[in-house]
């Protein structure tokens, strides 16, 4: 029979395995078993380390019979099977209340899976699954025994017998193996073919097989994830949009004259770039990195004020209320008369900024929706309200997305999708992006980088408050709170919760905050949460420091929760300075400017991500004032939690933090896909580890897209590349 790669394995193996792989381990066909990688390798010697297993611990040992004896049980009826096996370097006892594996002799080889116990004192197995390795099976020589990711009803034995008759039938499976990785990249990469490389990842003889192996397999991963991605920009890049060149004398000239300071050198170049690309018909699609407070908004006002004056209109996705309502503001102020046009004191040659949000009242809603529509307002800000059927806009020649990292490439397409032709699409994130992750997850974008923070600015510094260890610096905390407000500064104190949610459907969560791991803390904690007391809530908290610590401030409460209007109202207060305290949730995360706010709390700090801690004490560095960030917790210095936080306190450079945000989140959660990462096809590419290779398969893709037959020369890299395309909708490119 030939085998091809998308023969499903009823064809070749019994209908049983083949159907509880299908349902159990999603192993369809012939190319998903032999891309179901081991996760190790057993060898002999290894059971000393088994001093380190934990009671409950599932393991799979290779390891030979010491004694095997059976004999009727005391207390009750049936019969028990006890085995010791050993590999030289430990032993450990088998127990089966059976006398199913009475066969087991002395000196067989075989593998042993089960969960840790422990029984008068040493480690057990109790009814392990075992695999007696037999004298007919080449396995025995072998050094290194595969273990697969297994289930209930395919052990990793049945996996590897499986594996082995595809890979033992090389007439077929050569035949079936189009390599996907055409040859000159791979003479160029060093690269081995991927029949040997499936051969020595499945059966090696040494570690050294592998690891050619991996790289060799990585370089498929990361090389049908960037010719997707070269792909689409390719695609993007035929289909012509509208040119909106700059215009003299307009809203964009009348916006630099208007602003309070000069640009930094990096807002004037990253501008200029934005500037000629707008120009262009080529539809631009950036992405705007920068610290958080280097200023993109502006470089982002001007673009639209570009496309403004070119006569088409820009609309700009903010991921909340709170933040799409100050955007609205800020925009307004800069532009004066020219941001009122149709009103009594607007310039008749300017345009008008709406705002249009999800709980705005109907009627403002409406009024928003006929000033998108009919081209009165030439900048639209909101929220994912603007991503909605029936948002139409008369001519939308430039998209915006501030806070890139809290929405996907669907809700930036749907924006697009309302431009009669493509229109230009900025993105902007705070949350730095390390360069594979840039590559990959916005690797259709082209980049640019805002380094430089605005002169003069104090910065922020961060302290954590240990307040396990150290109890009454919580109260130096709130000492330092009240001498920044006696130097007339302002504060925020965050809390992951909002509180008294009892009874409150929407799990006591407003539209504002988000899931609590929208930026994944580490994985090790989310287990334990709900042993944990419950987060600190911003009722509770500022209830208490309204009548202990900060009676005699002006302090008000913000959450996710209130009216619009209310959140609004508040916002604005803490903006005029007619608050002192603001205790908020997550809302305050992104974006919110407030330049004479100088301190930060950070209650419960351990709750929160890396990156948004990041975020968050962005709101303190926003002016001349130095700005003071602290994180309290509970957890121990020495912990790893604790350690995450001294590291955040230690850097502000976002870079750094992102790099060790990566390290505390699984490669999954990045990417957004299930853990396993099945559907993103990545199973052995680290966002983390493998920068040149990603960076060097990003080149080659480019090149294999771009020359004069595009994909047609490979058809296996196009079929790879299309079987990821219709994979839950390239499901991990979505989110990053
Ligand atoms: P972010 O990049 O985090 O979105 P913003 O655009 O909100 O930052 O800018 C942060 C603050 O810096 C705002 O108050 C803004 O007015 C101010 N700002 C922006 N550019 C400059 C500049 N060139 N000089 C001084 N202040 C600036
Ligand atoms: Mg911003």
């Amino acid at each position: 029979m030939v085998i091809a790669m998308d023969t499903v394995l009823v064809r070749v193996l019994g209908p049983k395995t083949a159907t509880a792989m299908a349902d159990q381990l999603a192993l369809h066909t012939v190319r998903d078993l032999l891309r179901h990688y081991p996760r190790r390798y057993a060898r002999r010697g290894e059971m000393s380390k088994l001093d380190d297993l934990e009671v409950g611990d599932r393991v799979t040992v290779l390891a030979q019979v010491k004694s095997a004896s059976t004999r009727p049980m005391r207390q009750r009826r049936g019969t028990l099977t006890e085995v010791t096996v050993g590999d030289g370097a430990g032993s450990m006892r088998l127990v089966f209340f059976t006398s199913k594996h009475a066969h087991l002799k002395v000196g067989e080889w075989g593998l042993f899976a089960g969960t840790v116990g422990k029984w008068q004192g040493a480690l057990q197995f109790t009814h392990p699954d075992c695999h007696v390795i037999t004298g007919d099976d080449d396995d025995w020589a072998r050094a290194l025994v595969p273990i697969y990711p297994a289930s209930k009803d395919v052990s990793s034995w049945v996996i590897q017998r499986s594996v082995k008759l595809l890979l033992d039938d090389p007439h077929s499976l050569d035949a079936a193996l189009d390599d996907p990785i055409p040859e000159p990249v791979r003479r160029r990469h060093g690269l081995i073919t991927l029949a040997r490389a499936l051969v020595d990842k499945h059966r090696p003889e040494t570690l050294e097989d592998v690891e050619r192996a991996d790289e060799r397999l990585k370089w498929d991963e990361a090389l049908v994830l960037q010719v997707t991605l070269a792909a689409r920009r390719r695609a993007a890049a035929l289909e012509p949009g509208i040119a909106r060149p700059r215009r003299s004398g307009g809203l964009l000239d009348a916006v630099d004259s208007r602003l309070p300071f000069s640009l930094t050198e990096g807002q004037r170049e990253v501008g200029d770039e934005l500037a000629a690309e707008l120009g262009r018909e080529q539809p631009m699609n950036r992405l705007l990195q920068g610290e958080v407070g280097s200023g993109k908004t502006v470089v982002a006002l001007r673009a639209m004020a570009q496309v403004v004056d070119a006569g088409g209109q820009a609309a700009l996705l903010a991921p909340t209320e709170v933040l799409a309502a100050q955007h609205a503001r800020s925009l307004t102020a800069i532009l004066g008369p020219l941001g009122r046009a149709g009103e009594l004191d607007g310039d008749p040659a300017g345009t008008r900024v709406t705002l249009l949000t999800g709980s705005q009242k109907a009627a403002a809603r409406r009024t928003a929706r006929a000033a998108a529509a009919d081209g009165s307002a030439g900048i639209v800000v909101g929220t994912h309200a603007l991503l909605q059927e029936g948002v139409e806009f008369a001519d939308l020649g430039l998209v915006v997305v501030d806070e890139q990292h809290r929405f996907g490439v669907e809700q930036r397409d749907a924006l697009r999708a309302k431009g009669t032709r493509p229109p230009h699409v900025l993105v902007m994130t705070a949350t730095p992006i390390p360069r594979t992750v840039a590559m990959t997850v916005y690797g259709d974008l082209e980049t640019s980088t805002l380094r430089q923070l605005p002169a003069g600015r104090g910065g922020v510094s961060s302290s954590v408050v240990p307040v396990g260890e150290k109890p009454a610096w919580l109260d130096r905390a709130w000492v330092r709170v009240r001498e920044e407000v006696a130097a007339g500064r302002q504060a925020y104190v965050v809390c992951p919760r909002i509180g008294e949610e009892e009874g409150n459907a929407n799990d006591g969560r407003g539209p504002d905050e988000g899931p609590d791991d929208a930026d994944g803390a580490p994985p090790d904690e989310k287990g334990s949460s709900s042993d944990r007391r419950p987060p600190l809530a911003v009722l509770d908290v500022a209830e208490g420091l309204r009548a202990g610590p900060l009676s005699t401030l002006r302090v008000e409460v913000l959450h996710g929760r209130l009216p619009p209007e209310e959140k609004e109202a508040r916002m604005r207060a803490f903006a005029a300075g007619e608050v002192d305290v603001l205790v908020a949730t997550t809302v305050v995360e992104v974006g919110v400017d407030v330049p004479n706010a100088t301190v930060m709390v950070v209650m419960d700090a351990d709750r929160f991500g890396v990156s948004q801690l990041h975020q968050l004490r962005g709101r303190v560095a926003r002016g001349a004032h130095a700005g003071l960030c602290l994180l309290v917790s509970e957890a121990s210095s020495s912990s790893p939690t604790g350690q995450r936080l001294a590291a955040v306190a230690a850097t502000t450079d976002g870079f750094e933090l992102a790099r060790l945000d990566l390290e505390t989140r699984r490669e999954g959660d990045v990417l957004g896909a299930a853990q396993s990462g099945r559907r993103s096809g990545v199973r052995l590419l680290s966002l983390l580890d493998d920068e040149a290779l990603i960076s060097e398969a990003r080149v080659e893709a480019t090149a294999l897209v771009e020359s004069d037959r595009g994909l047609a020369d490979h058809p296996e890299l196009a079929a790879a590349v299309a079987a990821l395309a219709t994979d839950e909708r390239a499901d991990w490119l979505e989110k990053a």
